[in-house]
């Protein structure tokens, strides 16, 4: 047995502990860029003051750029860059979901780095900027991965940004940040962590690490995914094990990567528009058939029972009721996603490595 592990993020998890923690952002520089969302969530959660006042604290100059859009692109990077680079940001600060944590990522790279999108996309830059990370949902674990995912016009997809580099140094996990999140992106988050335990568990890169959190993930995610079908107000403790959960899952693909699902969910989020955790709950009942057929891996039944689920059938209800009904589809639309999935390095962390007529199957059970 071999591997290998490194977990360089401090991470302070718990109610109030932004300003609790105040004096760590003093050891990355004297001026930061706050990277939030377009939409206004940070503001009305309460993320964005805490941070702003904990910034205070610390006798931290910053400058706001609150204009990141869903599923960023390097446009919306480029465009928080310049602003970084004009005040001469010493570090950046990614307040709000996925989206401005991953823009965050791309301005602490471009800052320093003026580079066209081929050489960012293949990590041919020199040295980036410290994250902080301050998630108020609870899905992506981004605050813990080296990932940044970008979405390019140019390629016609997200593409996925991977060096140490983008670890952040510090994140601050604050469960009441989400307290007051919609049913939906409650869901589509959650869904999205689900995803990243349950890739990660059944990932060919799996180690006895990655193993410890992603079980732990899939236990925790599981049970709280059918209290969130339920459509019940959730209370402080389901908040609290989300944001948890999600870290762990985290945890787990910053030593396995994603797979399948999230390989095909990029097409869909990108041609048809779904978020990013819905575009993976989609595809999930289909690829874990793909593996029960495919794969002889105890792992498969271990991964439904940790996840307190009898079946493939019984993820599929679970992930109709949580995401919905696919988008309505085209053949045409279906080659194009079996193409672009195909190029995504997420395609090969399977336990089974997926052929060509593999992925139209899983694409066309799950579209059609
Ligand atoms: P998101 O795109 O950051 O946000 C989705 C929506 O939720 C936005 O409208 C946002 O509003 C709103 N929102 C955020 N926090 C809220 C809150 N507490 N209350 C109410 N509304 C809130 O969603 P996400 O699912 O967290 O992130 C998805 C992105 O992360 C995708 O681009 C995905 O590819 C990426 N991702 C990255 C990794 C990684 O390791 N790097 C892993 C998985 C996914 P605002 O407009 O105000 O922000
Ligand atoms: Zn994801």
């Amino acid at each position: 047995m071999s591997w290998q592990a490194s977990f360089p993020t401090k991470v302070f998890f718990g109610r109030g502990v932004v300003q609790e923690q105040a004096m760590e952002l003093q050891t990355l520089g004297s001026k930061a860029l706050i990277v939030t969302g377009k939409g206004g969530s940070s503001r009305r959660n309460g993320a964005l003051d805490d941070v702003c006042a904990a910034l205070e604290k610390a006798s931290i100059e910053w400058e706001i750029f609150d204009e990141v859009e869903a599923n960023p692109s390097v446009g919306n990077v480029r465009r928080g860059s310049e602003i970084a680079r004009s005040i001469k940001a010493d570090f950046v600060i990614g307040v709000g979901g996925g989206s401005p944590i991953d823009a965050a990522k791309g301005i602490a790279i471009v800052r320093l780095n003026e580079i066209s999108d081929e050489d960012l996309f293949n990590l041919n830059y020199g040295e980036v900027l410290p994250i902080v990370a301050v998630p108020t949902t609870a899905g992506t674990g981004t605050e813990v991965t080296s990932a940044s995912i970008l979405t390019s016009d140019k390629f016609q997809t997200k593409i996925g940004i991977r060096s140490t580099s983008l670890i952040p140094k510090i994140a601050y996990l604050d469960p009441a940040y989400t307290s007051q999140m919609p049913w939906q992106i409650t869901a589509d988050t959650a869904v999205d962590a689900y995803s990243h335990a349950i890739e990660s568990y059944l990932s060919f890169k799996n180690t006895p690490l990655s193993t410890l959190f992603s079980e732990k993930a899939l236990h925790i995610l599981g049970r709280e995914l059918k209290v969130i079908a339920q459509k019940k107000e959730l209370k402080s403790k389901n908040r609290d094990a989300l944001m948890y959960g999600s870290y762990l899952a985290g945890m787990a693909i910053s030593l396995t990567g994603v797979s399948i699902p999230h390989a095909i969910g990029y097409s869909l989020t990108y041609f048809k528009g779904l978020s990013h955790g819905q575009a993976n709950g989609i595809v999930l009942p289909a690829w874990l058939e793909f593996n029960v057929k495919k794969s002889q891996s105890p792992r498969i039944t271990t991964a439904l029972k940790a996840s307190s689920l009898q079946s493939v059938d019984e993820l599929h209800y679970l992930m109709e009721i949580l995401c919905g009904k696919p988008p309505v589809s085209t053949v045409e639309e279906r080659n194009l996603f079996v193409e672009q999935s195909l190029q995504s390095k997420n395609m090969y962390n399977n336990i089974v490595i997926p052929q060509k007529e593999d992925v139209i199957h899983i694409i066309e059970h799950c579209l059609g």
